[in-house]
């Protein structure tokens, strides 16, 4: 029997008080890095990954299996180690592993997510052109993808920041966002541009100017009505791109955790049958 609405609200406010202390509580006893990770996990579309494929990027099995790990705070590896790639002293976290300076794909993997959203701003109907310069200021490179087409904007030059400095308080990514929000407005206005920094960190949290951005792109995608309706079209997109997000960690922590044993090594210690 379905229980009267004033009933369901009465639960609900009762309830929601003691579940929000419960998770303060867990939060205060949680170390400053189990703390930061908690934000970011816990910010809007953040774990979008986890709740099935699209149609533009995926993650391998080790990837997923690795990232899983990652975003709950469960250890990599046994015990640490000692790195494979630079030989410095690695966590079983797997923190060394994602911010390694010689495995690390750290400049390489940003491209990911840059060539991602040239694409599905394409798909949306605009044009796009990566790594572009205002004539008046060659020495810099405001836009990873410059999009143009976008009504009733002018040109938007992207510039995507993939934030991985762990042991940085979580307010960084904001900072480095502004910080090149200072540096490259006034260039690109001079071009006609409008300067738009993407920021997104190791766990997965999207910066709000990151966030509303991406909303901007579902509305002009699903305008254009191929894959489905604004829905289904804010589901594939918000995938796709927290797909790309913890695409950059998860490769980076596959990379570290030592090979699976294979499927005939689980009988290994089995007992050989008796001869007839
Ligand atoms: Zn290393």
């Amino acid at each position: 029997m379905l229980v009267p609405e004033p009933e369901r609200h009465l639960q609900r406010d009762l309830t929601e008080p003691i579940l929000a202390q419960k998770a303060a509580d867990f939060f205060s006893t949680l170390p400053a890095e189990g703390q930061r990770r908690m934000l970011s996990v816990a910010s809007p579309h953040a774990l979008q990954w986890t709740m099935g494929p699209n149609p533009w990027i995926g993650l391998s099995a080790d990837e997923f299996k690795s990232a899983l790990r990652w975003v709950t705070g469960s250890p990599q590896r046994p015990v640490d180690y000692r790195c494979p790639f630079c030989r410095k002293p690695a966590d079983k976290m797997g923190v060394h592993a994602v911010s390694c300076p010689i495995s690390g794909a750290a400049a390489r993997e940003h491209y990911v997510v840059r060539d991602l959203h040239a694409h599905l701003w394409r798909e949306a109907g605009c044009t796009t052109e990566k790594e572009r310069s205002p004539a008046a200021f060659p020495g810099l490179r405001p836009a990873d993808i410059l999009v143009h087409n976008l009504f009733p904007s002018p040109p938007a030059a992207i510039d995507f920041t993939l934030w991985t400095r762990l042991q940085d308080n979580v307010d960084e990514l904001d900072q480095v966002v502004r910080y090149k929000r200072r540096q490259y407005t006034a260039p690109c206005e001079s071009e006609g541009w409008l300067f738009k920094p993407w920021g997104a960190d190791a766990h997965g949290g999207l910066h709000p100017g990151a966030r509303s951005l991406t909303t901007m792109l579902v509305k002009q995608l699903a305008a254009t009505g191929k894959y489905g309706g604004p829905t289904e079209v804010s589901n594939l997109v918000w995938r796709a791109i927290s797909t790309a997000v913890i695409h950059r960690a998860a490769a980076q922590l596959a990379r570290h955790v030592p090979p699976v044993p294979e499927c005939d090594d689980v009988n290994a210690d089995v007992e050989p049958e008796e001869e007839a």
